[in-house]
């Protein structure tokens, strides 16, 4: 049952109904997720196109949940953006994955930066570039080997966008755009702000053997990146034959289940740091 302004009480249908009822369940489970270590990162790796090295890799976080199994952020991201719990998730996720990152360094594996994504409400948090000073000298993390990853959407407001990058920028810290391609901007942020790389969507690569508009979008996204001395990384890729298609146009960095799912801590480390002294 939801309030309905002054005409008292409006049911909703038996769905809608569990679907809310869900909603309510999970969000009062996740203010109690952080403090019960119930939150997990996993990370995918990134490679090079031609020599195939590892060249960095995405913290993506998982829930834990107590009964309802492994939960993927699609689920739980957008409830802790609502209710504001994603400073607090936030938080722990960039620390954890400073932490892990420092942690490998340490330990003889690659000196490779970690990515970890940010949620708009992050992005535009007053203290930010404070806080991420203080995790990496908490972590001992180097600046360099942390990127942040912010969509086209979150610099709408450019003259705010433009502060925060800039002061990220002379920190040391890398700035990627992700999902580009998909969000609603202009082009011109490209050249005014600091932006280092640009994550080409998935969306745009799995069709990509077969439909022409797909290709000339990517093939036109890797040379604008070249031309802007940025780099490009596209995501999503499945197959050899998606493979073949970007290598081909020089499209030097990649990110895919073709390569690999991404994976817990321990299973990265078995997988693919074997030839690094770990
Ligand atoms: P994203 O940043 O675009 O991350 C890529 C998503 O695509 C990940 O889903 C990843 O598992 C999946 N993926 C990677 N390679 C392939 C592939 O070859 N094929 C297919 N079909 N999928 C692939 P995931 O882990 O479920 O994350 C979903 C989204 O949740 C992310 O999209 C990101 O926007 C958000 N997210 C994940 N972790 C965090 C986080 O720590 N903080 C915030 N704010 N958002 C996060
Ligand atoms: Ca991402
Ligand atoms: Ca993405
Ligand atoms: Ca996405």
């Amino acid at each position: 049952v939801k309030k309905n302004g002054k005409n008292g009480h409006q049911f909703f249908s038996p769905v809608l109904d569990e679907q809310l009822l869900l909603k309510i369940e999970l969000e009062s489970d996740l203010r109690k997720a952080v403090q019960r270590q119930e939150l997990e990162l996993y990370y995918q790796p990134q490679f090079q196109t031609g020599s195939y090295s590892m060249i960095g890799i995405e913290a993506l976080v998982r829930w834990r949940h107590p009964t309802k199994g492994l939960l993927s952020p699609g689920v739980f991201i957008p409830i802790a953006e609502e209710t504001g719990l994603i400073y607090e998730i936030g938080t722990w996720t960039l620390h954890e994955a400073c932490r892990q990152m420092k942690e490998w360094h340490l330990a003889g594996g690659p000196l490779i930066p970690v990515s970890v994504n940010l949620s708009s409400r992050q992005f535009h948090q007053s203290n930010l570039v404070a806080y991420i000073r203080e995790i990496l000298q908490e972590t001992g993390l180097e600046p360099q080997y942390l990127e942040l990853e912010i969509t086209e959407s979150m610099m709408m407001d450019a003259a705010v966008s433009a502060e925060i990058l800039r002061e990220l920028d002379e920190f040391g810290v890398k700035i990627s755009l992700d999902d580009f391609g998909t969000g609603y901007s202009s082009l011109s942020y490209l050249k005014q702000f600091p932006i280092h790389k640009l994550k080409i969507d998935r969306s745009f690569i799995s069709d990509i053997t077969r439909n022409a508009s797909d290709q000339a979008i990517v093939a036109t996204i890797i040379s604008m990146a070249k031309h802007l001395n940025m780099e490009v990384i596209a995501e999503g890729i499945e197959t050899k034959g998606q493979l073949d298609f970007l290598t081909e146009n020089s499209c030097q960095e990649i990110q895919g289940y073709y390569f690999s799912r991404p994976l817990p801590a321990q299973e990265v480390e078995a997988a693919f740091f074997t030839p690094y002294r770990l």
